[in-house]
């Protein structure tokens, strides 16, 4: 496959999923093939696992246990790979080779907590935790519509609270099997001053004194004061997630409703700062695609974005699983002709994912943000 093909189908896995016959799961299960529908809650795109084409390229696949969603199946393991059966093309989709899960998940720290509690490998070596499992827009009832955060804690599959002796263990026994060269720091929004920013330096400077060679990403929300965009830096972050998910305001209002009073000229102001602190090409937002049109408006605020020299790294909005969608799903064809577009806007600006030093852009699973990129080279 060549780039643009990689970017086509990649970007129809994302859309649409895969349907997993419940009957193949027990299968697999039986030849010690442990395939599940992934998280059921915490942060990020929920229930999938990771895939890898041919070319290694990664790919986070929603699992669903009915094909009403997709019409693409999981069909049977022939050698190392996976085939995806198209049923409507009545063909192969696409080969794919599941990305297993460490061995570490059956492990314990030295405190006895179960280490897959603490944190997870999202891909193939990005070691993923949300330090800390609560949100304050959950409390006041303002989460936005498409986030699970709090609903692993509710499930017991997480702690509210990780330490900066338990993710420097994590992250050891993660290196050790070669499942971690970076790692992804997120958080929920907190009511204390900085919002949760200063959860973050002590463990950041615990894993940058044991772990030296593992650059590490944290996500905020913006701040008033930018000082704490420094102090993050300083206690050892490489790059920076400053997620503003939709553009227009009033859906804002009603699929972020705490984040929305957030005003708009403070995300500016803090990516551009954060631009000064981390340098070129270390700076991301995510924009939840689905949630709105990709009309004139999304357009001017999405070249806008890049011409700051921010990484918009596009991904489709995925239902919390047991949840009912808030949009319909996304026509993957217009999501591919979005990618087509931020690539060339990106070249057009000198904005290059491909530098991207640690975090959802370097591991990728979530976005086809960089083989848009390479695709319209
Ligand atoms: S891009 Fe990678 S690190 Fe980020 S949420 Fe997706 S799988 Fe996790």
């Amino acid at each position: 496959m060549d780039d643009y093909q990689v970017l086509e189908k990649k970007t129809e896995l994302l859309c649409k999923g895969v349907y997993l016959n419940p009957d193949l799961v027990t299968y697999y299960q039986k030849q010690g093939i442990n395939l599940g529908y992934g998280r059921k809650g915490g942060a990020g795109p929920l229930g999938g696992r990771y895939f890898l084409f041919k070319d290694q390229t990664l790919v986070n696949v929603a699992l669903w246990d009915s094909n009403e969603h997709t019409n693409l199946s999981l069909g049977v393991k022939k050698g190392e790979f996976f085939q995806v059966l198209d049923r409507h093309q009545n063909n192969v989709f696409a080969e794919l080779i599941l990305v297993n899960n460490p061995r570490f998940y059956d492990r314990k720290t030295s405190d006895g907590i179960e280490m897959k509690k603490i944190a997870l490998v999202h891909g193939v070596d990005c070691l993923a935790t949300t330090i800390y499992q609560k949100c304050a827009y959950w409390t006041c009832g303002e989460a936005c519509k498409f986030c699970g955060i709090q609903l692993s804690l509710e499930n017991g599959a997480t702690i509210e609270e990780k330490t900066p002796e338990q993710l420097s263990e994590v992250m050891a026994a993660a290196i050790k099997e070669n499942r971690c060269s970076h790692a992804t720091l997120t958080s929920g929004t907190t009511a204390e001053k900085g919002k949760g920013a200063l959860r973050y330096v002590q463990i950041l400077k615990k894993l940058k004194k044991d772990h030296p060679t593992i650059p590490l990403h944290v996500q905020i929300e913006p701040l008033k004061d930018l000082e704490y965009i420094n102090e993050l830096k300083s206690a050892g972050a490489d790059t920076i997630g400053i997620h503003i998910e939709i553009f227009n305001e009033n859906l804002r209002k009603r699929f972020t409703p705490g984040k929305a009073h957030v005003p708009r000229d403070q995300f500016e102001r803090n990516w551009t700062h954060a631009l000064d602190i981390f340098g070129k090409n270390q700076v991301e937002t995510f924009i939840l695609a689905g949630l709105e049109d990709f009309n004139a408006d999304f357009i001017l605020n999405l070249e806008h974005v890049i011409s700051l020299g921010i990484i918009p790294f596009i991904t489709p909005v995925r239902p919390i699983p047991s949840k009912k969608p808030i949009v319909p799903p996304l026509n993957y064809e217009r999501l591919l002709k979005l990618y087509e577009l931020a690539g060339t806007l990106m070249k057009n600006h000198g904005v290059n994912p491909l530098e991207f030093k640690a975090g959802c852009v370097r591991c990728g699973g979530c976005s086809a943000i960089k083989e848009a990129y390479r695709a319209v080279s």
